[in-house]
């Protein structure tokens, strides 16, 4: 994919990937030649089979060595990139021992009488086709672990020497087809500025450690290899997913002051990430992530969240035509929740419909005349009990791992609680008699409150929730009758106006009353404008995009709650947004 940019000069090529991990890296470009290797192929006697049996266990027995060797050099790293690469070299060792790879291997050798390099590569061939007939991201991923396990298996083999990626200049940018999780978790992030792949995906270990090393990667590049060579000066831009080769002079000044602005900002991260989160006369508030991809659980780590307080997860239901199944829902979920280290993971279940229709999913709303007011969200899950059945199965199996709590978009009313409630119990009973590790005692079950009614009605809906998440997005949109994603009408989308302000308040003083917890996670509660009027109206959890935690906590930690709620008093009396408007901005350019 090529778009023309505004200094695109003579020589300037910009090349469009998928950034998965943000940053900037200006430097000279290494081009790292793709590195096949030829694989010997031939028949065997049968009086051969023990030999070349013998020296595949000897290839397994070596590749293991070297992933040892790798595991206690990956140990100088620090942090999730040090857990990750540990999790996938040992994940490598499992793939080498009594695996159905390996079992797999020495029957073709027996059966098929031909070569261990030959029925390694068959073998490899085979498992990777029936990963590729499932059609699913998640396993498209794993088959790139296998075909890696594969290679160090043929290199052994065939004594082939492994491709190190040492000795690099400083600030280089790795261009490659691409690179295996072992070469990234092992590049030199001081000599390394970043990377461009033409493969990989953005749930891939690459992926991963390229965030939690802060290395800047922009996969899936179309057309790189071809467009430059070893030493050209590349601009790698993990935000925007973009590569820009041969960059004039006007560009690359502009790359360097974004860079500089990221690094300023990514600073600020680390030094507030440190600090506690309490306002200046000493109430704690939690501070958690909104995430929507499992990549972004590195970032709400790194921003020390103290929980995931919104999980989207929408993700798992797009660009595919088929559902994904339990067990593969439990098994993304089951790795955000052991990612987050025993800190709690809010799951929503799935919200689709209007705004998020997804692939075929959202057909169902798509015809309707009035989508946002249609089959949605809870309203699809409950007329479709098998998907929410298997949403419900695979978070409780995840809750093995560490603590959840289940969150049901857009409710309206007590019943939809209870009904869920209901399979949520019968889930729970098959999930018993099958013998499967689950959540014990069972996970909190709670609304979003982003329906006006549901937050006039917050006091009946405390009964039969555990807990609360305000919605401010869709409870703004659906108060003042305006389309989130209209822009003609987006001018009057305000969340100060004092009919939105009252049912925040309506519902916090219910939860308070029912003594049940609640939380922000709309977008108002990753805006450090609106953390005094929120702290004052009684909320003491915010769940943001990890990007917005450091300034909401800089701002609350500025903050003296006993002004702020005195504050929100004088706001709850006024009937004039302007008027709110001003009141807040007065008080944050004052406190
Ligand atoms: C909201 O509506 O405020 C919310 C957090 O949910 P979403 O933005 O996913 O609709
Ligand atoms: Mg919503």
């Amino acid at each position: 994919m090529k778009r023309k940019t505004a200094h695109e000069g003579a020589g300037e090529r910009v090349l469009h990937g998928l950034g998965v991990a943000a940053g900037i890296a200006i430097g000279p470009a290494h081009v790292r030649e793709s590195s096949s290797i030829s694989v010997p192929e031939y028949a065997i006697g049968a009086d051969q089979v023990e030999g070349e049996q013998k020296r595949l266990s000897d290839a397994v027995s070596g590749a293991r060595k070297q992933l040892a060797k790798l595991k206690s050099k990956a140990g100088g790293l620090h942090g999730p990139a040090a857990e990750e690469i540990g999790y996938l070299l040992d994940a490598y060792v499992q793939m080498l021992t009594g695996s159905r790879l390996v079992r797999g291997v020495e029957r073709r050798i027996a059966e098929q009488r031909i070569n261990a390099e030959a029925a390694v590569k068959a073998e490899i061939a085979a498992i990777v086709e029936g990963f590729a007939k499932m059609d699913d991201e998640y396993l498209a991923e794993r088959a790139a672990d296998i075909r890696e396990v594969g290679d160090r298996l043929i290199r052994q083999l065939t004594r082939a020497p492994y491709q190190t990626l040492k000795e690099l200049p400083e600030g280089t940018v790795l261009i490659a087809e691409d690179l295996s999780p072992a070469d990234t978790a092992l590049l030199d992030p001081k000599m390394v500025g970043g990377f461009a792949t033409v493969l990989g995906g953005p749930e891939g270990h690459t992926a991963i450690m390229a965030r939690s090393l802060g290395l800047p990667l922009v996969v899936g590049v179309t057309g790189l290899l071809a467009g430059v060579k070893p030493g050209d000066m590349v601009i790698v831009d993990g935000v925007r997913g973009e590569v820009t080769l041969s960059p004039t002079e006007a560009t690359l000044e502009q790359a360097r002051r974004r860079q500089e602005a990221l690094r300023h900002e990514q600073r600020l991260l680390q030094r507030v990430a440190k600090l506690p989160s309490v306002t200046r006369d000493g109430t704690e508030i939690a501070l958690e992530a909104n995430i929507e991809l499992p990549g972004e659980v590195a970032l709400a780590v790194a921003a020390a969240a103290e929980g995931i307080g919104l999980l989207r997860t929408e993700f798992l239901f797009m660009n595919r035509d088929k559902l994904p199944d339990e067990d593969e829902q439990y098994k993304l979920l089951r790795d955000i929740v052991r990612g987050m280290n025993g800190k709690p993971v809010t799951i929503r279940t799935l919200d689709i419909g209007n705004d998020k229709l997804i692939g075929n999913h959202g057909a169902e709303s798509a015809g309707a005349m009035n989508p946002a007011l249609g089959l949605r969200a809870i309203r699809l899950s409950l007329k479709r009990p098998e998907l929410l059945e298997a949403q419900l199965a695979a978070i409780m199996r995840a809750g093995a791992h560490g603590p959840v709590r289940i969150l049901l978009p857009m409710i309206a009313s007590s019943s939809e609680m209870k009904q869920v409630r209901e399979i949520l119990n019968q889930v729970r009973k098959r999930l018993k008699r099958r013998g499967a590790r689950y959540a014990k005692p069972t996970p909190p079950l709670g609304a979003m409150i982003e329906v006006p009614g549901a937050a006039l009605s917050a006091d009946a809906l405390a009964v039969t929730s555990d807990f609360f998440a305000l919605g401010t997005n869709d409870l703004t949109q659906y108060t003042l009758a305006i389309d989130r994603s209209d822009e003609q009408v987006a001018h009057l989308y305000n969340p100060l106006h004092p009919a939105v302000l009252r049912l925040i308040q309506f519902t916090v003083e219910a939860a308070l009353r029912a003594r049940i917890p609640v939380s922000v996670c709309g977008e108002m509660a990753g805006d450090p404008r609106f953390t005094p009027l929120l702290l004052g109206l009684g909320i003491r959890d915010l769940s943001m995009a990890p990007v917005h935690l450091p300034r909401v906590k800089q701002r609350l930690r500025a903050l003296d709650l006993a002004s702020a709620t005195r504050r929100a008093r004088t706001i709850m009396e006024q009937a004039d947004p302007v008027r709110i408007a001003a009141l807040l901005d007065d008080f944050n350019g004052g406190a």
